[in-house]
Protein backbone atom coordinates (compact mmCIF):
# COMPACT_ATOMS: atom_id res chain seq x y z
CA UNK A 1 0.00 0.00 0.00
CA UNK A 2 1.22 3.78 -0.83
CA UNK A 3 2.31 5.63 2.07
CA UNK A 4 -0.27 8.38 1.53
CA UNK A 5 -2.99 5.96 1.71
CA UNK A 6 -1.66 4.26 5.12
CA UNK A 7 -1.79 8.06 6.31
CA UNK A 8 -5.25 8.28 5.39
CA UNK A 9 -6.28 5.10 6.97
CA UNK A 10 -4.70 6.69 9.98
CA UNK A 11 -6.54 9.71 9.57
CA UNK A 12 -9.91 8.12 9.46
CA UNK A 13 -9.14 6.15 12.63
CA UNK A 14 -8.51 9.11 14.54
CA UNK A 15 -11.44 10.99 12.96
CA UNK A 16 -13.76 8.10 14.33
CA UNK A 17 -12.12 7.07 17.47
CA UNK A 18 -10.97 10.12 18.90
CA UNK A 19 -12.86 12.82 17.40
CA UNK A 20 -16.69 11.72 16.36
CA UNK A 21 -16.80 9.30 19.21
CA UNK A 22 -16.18 11.67 21.27
CA UNK A 23 -18.98 13.91 20.24
CA UNK A 24 -17.76 16.13 17.54
CA UNK A 25 -20.44 16.60 15.07
CA UNK A 26 -19.54 19.64 12.58
CA UNK A 27 -19.01 18.30 9.16
CA UNK A 28 -16.57 20.75 7.87
CA UNK A 29 -14.42 20.45 11.10
CA UNK A 30 -14.34 16.69 10.41
CA UNK A 31 -13.96 17.26 6.64
CA UNK A 32 -10.92 19.56 7.24
CA UNK A 33 -9.32 16.70 9.72
CA UNK A 34 -9.89 13.82 7.15
CA UNK A 35 -7.77 15.99 4.91
CA UNK A 36 -4.87 17.98 6.83
CA UNK A 37 -1.67 15.56 6.74
CA UNK A 38 -1.27 16.08 10.32
CA UNK A 39 2.29 13.43 10.26
CA UNK A 40 3.97 16.42 8.04
CA UNK A 41 3.11 18.58 11.88
CA UNK A 42 5.38 16.48 13.97
CA UNK A 43 9.24 15.86 14.24
CA UNK A 44 10.09 12.89 11.83
CA UNK A 45 11.50 10.99 14.48
CA UNK A 46 7.55 10.99 16.26
CA UNK A 47 5.96 10.25 12.44
CA UNK A 48 4.66 6.74 13.62
CA UNK A 49 2.76 8.89 16.81
CA UNK A 50 1.49 11.23 14.37
CA UNK A 51 -2.39 10.33 14.81
CA UNK A 52 -1.98 8.64 18.27
CA UNK A 53 -4.42 9.87 20.65
CA UNK A 54 -2.08 12.61 23.08
CA UNK A 55 0.09 15.49 22.33
CA UNK A 56 3.47 15.44 21.14
CA UNK A 57 7.03 17.38 21.66
CA UNK A 58 8.05 19.74 18.91
CA UNK A 59 10.89 21.25 20.14
CA UNK A 60 11.64 24.48 21.87
CA UNK A 61 9.68 22.80 25.01
CA UNK A 62 6.37 23.35 23.17
CA UNK A 63 3.68 20.31 21.63
CA UNK A 64 1.51 19.96 18.91
CA UNK A 65 -2.19 19.40 20.61
CA UNK A 66 -3.98 16.07 20.70
CA UNK A 67 -6.72 15.71 17.80
CA UNK A 68 -9.58 15.91 19.83
CA UNK A 69 -8.38 19.34 21.73
CA UNK A 70 -7.89 20.49 18.30
CA UNK A 71 -11.25 19.56 17.50
CA UNK A 72 -13.44 20.57 20.02
CA UNK A 73 -11.74 23.91 19.92
CA UNK A 74 -12.39 24.51 16.35
CA UNK A 75 -15.88 23.10 16.72
CA UNK A 76 -16.41 26.25 19.27
CA UNK A 77 -14.92 28.64 17.28
CA UNK A 78 -18.12 28.27 14.83
CA UNK A 79 -16.45 28.61 11.17
CA UNK A 80 -18.67 28.74 8.51
CA UNK A 81 -16.09 29.78 5.48
CA UNK A 82 -16.36 33.62 5.34
CA UNK A 83 -14.63 34.60 8.77
CA UNK A 84 -11.15 36.12 9.63
CA UNK A 85 -9.50 34.41 12.46
CA UNK A 86 -6.79 35.18 14.99
CA UNK A 87 -4.25 32.28 16.41
CA UNK A 88 -2.25 32.60 18.86
CA UNK A 89 0.19 29.83 19.45
CA UNK A 90 1.13 28.67 16.16
CA UNK A 91 3.17 25.82 16.83
CA UNK A 92 3.60 23.03 14.54
CA UNK A 93 0.95 25.18 12.10
CA UNK A 94 -1.35 21.73 12.42
CA UNK A 95 -4.37 23.71 13.84
CA UNK A 96 -3.62 26.78 11.76
CA UNK A 97 -3.65 24.43 8.51
CA UNK A 98 -6.94 23.23 10.14
CA UNK A 99 -8.36 27.10 10.44
CA UNK A 100 -7.16 27.89 6.73
CA UNK A 101 -9.47 24.73 5.61
CA UNK A 102 -12.27 26.58 7.14
CA UNK A 103 -12.33 30.20 7.01
CA UNK A 104 -11.33 33.08 4.81
CA UNK A 105 -7.66 34.18 6.25
CA UNK A 106 -6.37 33.08 9.29
CA UNK A 107 -3.81 35.65 11.40
CA UNK A 108 -1.34 33.73 13.54
CA UNK A 109 1.44 34.48 15.98
CA UNK A 110 4.06 32.92 17.69
CA UNK A 111 6.88 33.90 20.17
CA UNK A 112 9.48 31.42 18.77
CA UNK A 113 11.24 32.40 15.56
CA UNK A 114 12.15 28.42 15.06
CA UNK A 115 8.82 27.27 15.39
CA UNK A 116 7.29 30.23 13.37
CA UNK A 117 9.57 29.48 10.20
CA UNK A 118 9.35 25.63 10.45
CA UNK A 119 5.58 25.96 10.08
CA UNK A 120 5.53 28.51 7.27
CA UNK A 121 7.69 26.47 5.44
CA UNK A 122 5.42 23.48 5.82
CA UNK A 123 2.13 25.32 5.03
CA UNK A 124 3.33 27.62 2.37
CA UNK A 125 5.91 25.64 0.48
CA UNK A 126 4.41 22.33 1.47
CA UNK A 127 0.64 22.48 1.77
CA UNK A 128 0.37 25.63 -0.63
CA UNK A 129 -1.95 27.54 1.62
CA UNK A 130 -2.52 30.72 0.67
CA UNK A 131 -4.82 32.58 3.30
CA UNK A 132 -2.29 32.50 5.89
CA UNK A 133 -0.37 35.88 7.59
CA UNK A 134 2.19 35.15 10.27
CA UNK A 135 3.59 36.89 13.12
CA UNK A 136 6.71 36.72 15.28
CA UNK A 137 5.81 38.33 18.66
CA UNK A 138 3.85 38.51 21.79
CA UNK A 139 0.07 36.81 20.41
CA UNK A 140 -1.50 38.22 23.59
CA UNK A 141 -0.88 42.05 22.41
CA UNK A 142 -3.42 41.02 19.27
CA UNK A 143 -2.44 41.85 16.06
CA UNK A 144 -3.78 45.16 15.85
CA UNK A 145 -3.45 45.97 12.63
CA UNK A 146 -5.61 43.06 11.42
CA UNK A 147 -8.50 43.44 13.92
CA UNK A 148 -11.32 42.85 14.30
CA UNK A 149 -11.80 39.49 14.19
CA UNK A 150 -14.50 37.01 13.81
CA UNK A 151 -12.86 34.15 16.15
CA UNK A 152 -9.95 33.53 17.65
CA UNK A 153 -8.18 30.77 18.83
CA UNK A 154 -5.33 30.84 21.73
CA UNK A 155 -3.23 27.45 21.55
CA UNK A 156 -1.60 28.40 25.35
CA UNK A 157 -3.00 28.44 28.89
CA UNK A 158 -3.18 31.85 30.58
CA UNK A 159 -3.84 33.17 33.61
CA UNK A 160 -6.98 35.13 32.02
CA UNK A 161 -8.37 36.19 28.91
CA UNK A 162 -6.40 38.70 27.37
CA UNK A 163 -7.90 42.34 27.49
CA UNK A 164 -6.09 43.17 24.05
CA UNK A 165 -7.89 39.69 22.74
CA UNK A 166 -11.42 40.60 23.85
CA UNK A 167 -11.22 44.47 22.43
CA UNK A 168 -10.21 43.20 19.20
CA UNK A 169 -12.90 40.62 18.79
CA UNK A 170 -15.85 41.72 16.65
CA UNK A 171 -19.59 41.64 18.80
CA UNK A 172 -20.54 38.16 18.35
CA UNK A 173 -17.55 37.13 17.42
CA UNK A 174 -16.46 33.61 19.79
CA UNK A 175 -12.79 33.43 21.48
CA UNK A 176 -11.32 29.96 22.67
CA UNK A 177 -8.74 29.89 25.12
CA UNK A 178 -7.54 27.85 28.14
CA UNK A 179 -7.55 29.76 31.20
CA UNK A 180 -6.03 28.34 34.58
CA UNK A 181 -2.55 28.28 36.28
CA UNK A 182 0.61 26.80 34.53
CA UNK A 183 -0.05 23.19 35.49
CA UNK A 184 -3.79 22.89 34.79
CA UNK A 185 -6.31 25.09 32.93
CA UNK A 186 -10.07 25.21 31.61
CA UNK A 187 -10.61 25.85 28.23
CA UNK A 188 -13.09 28.13 28.15
CA UNK A 189 -15.56 29.97 25.15
CA UNK A 190 -16.64 33.35 24.73
CA UNK A 191 -18.66 34.85 22.89
CA UNK A 192 -18.31 38.99 22.89
CA UNK A 193 -22.26 40.33 23.67
CA UNK A 194 -22.44 44.21 24.69
CA UNK A 195 -18.78 44.67 24.68
CA UNK A 196 -18.26 41.90 26.81
CA UNK A 197 -17.73 38.12 26.92
CA UNK A 198 -19.90 35.35 27.84
CA UNK A 199 -18.19 32.75 29.00
CA UNK A 200 -18.63 28.55 28.87
CA UNK A 201 -16.12 26.05 30.23
CA UNK A 202 -15.57 23.07 27.74
CA UNK A 203 -12.92 20.80 29.29
CA UNK A 204 -10.66 20.36 31.73
CA UNK A 205 -6.65 21.01 30.18
CA UNK A 206 -3.49 21.12 30.20
CA UNK A 207 -1.80 23.74 27.62
CA UNK A 208 1.60 24.67 27.53
CA UNK A 209 2.51 28.35 29.02
CA UNK A 210 1.06 31.62 27.09
CA UNK A 211 4.09 33.66 27.98
CA UNK A 212 3.32 37.37 27.31
CA UNK A 213 2.13 41.03 28.94
CA UNK A 214 -1.17 39.42 29.16
CA UNK A 215 0.46 35.81 30.02
CA UNK A 216 2.28 34.59 32.52
CA UNK A 217 6.00 35.52 32.77
CA UNK A 218 8.47 34.39 31.20
N1 LIG B 1 -1.59 24.87 18.08
C1 LIG B 1 -0.22 24.51 18.30
C2 LIG B 1 0.07 24.55 19.78
C3 LIG B 1 1.48 24.78 20.06
S1 LIG B 1 1.87 24.91 21.78
C4 LIG B 1 0.01 23.10 17.77
O1 LIG B 1 -0.89 22.28 17.88
O2 LIG B 1 1.09 22.83 17.28
C5 LIG B 1 1.57 26.61 22.08
C6 LIG B 1 2.41 27.58 21.33
O3 LIG B 1 2.14 28.89 21.85
C7 LIG B 1 3.91 27.38 21.48
O4 LIG B 1 4.48 27.27 20.21
C8 LIG B 1 4.39 28.64 22.19
O5 LIG B 1 5.67 29.07 21.79
C9 LIG B 1 3.33 29.64 21.78
N2 LIG B 1 3.17 30.80 22.66
C10 LIG B 1 3.19 30.87 24.01
N3 LIG B 1 2.97 32.13 24.42
C11 LIG B 1 2.80 32.90 23.30
C12 LIG B 1 2.53 34.28 23.05
N4 LIG B 1 2.37 35.16 24.04
N5 LIG B 1 2.41 34.68 21.77
C13 LIG B 1 2.56 33.82 20.74
N6 LIG B 1 2.82 32.50 20.91
C14 LIG B 1 2.93 32.04 22.17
Amino acid sequence: MLEKDLYRIAREKMVEKQIKARGIKDERVLKAMLKVPRHLFVDPSLIDQAYADHPLPIGSGQTISQPYIVALMTEALELRGNERVLEVGTGSGYQTAILAELALWVYTIEKYHQLLERAKKILIEKLGYKNISFKLGDGTLGWKEAAPFDAIIVTAGGPKVPQPLVDQLKEGGRIVIPVGNEDIQVLIKGIKKGGRLETTPLDGVKFVKLVGAYGFKE
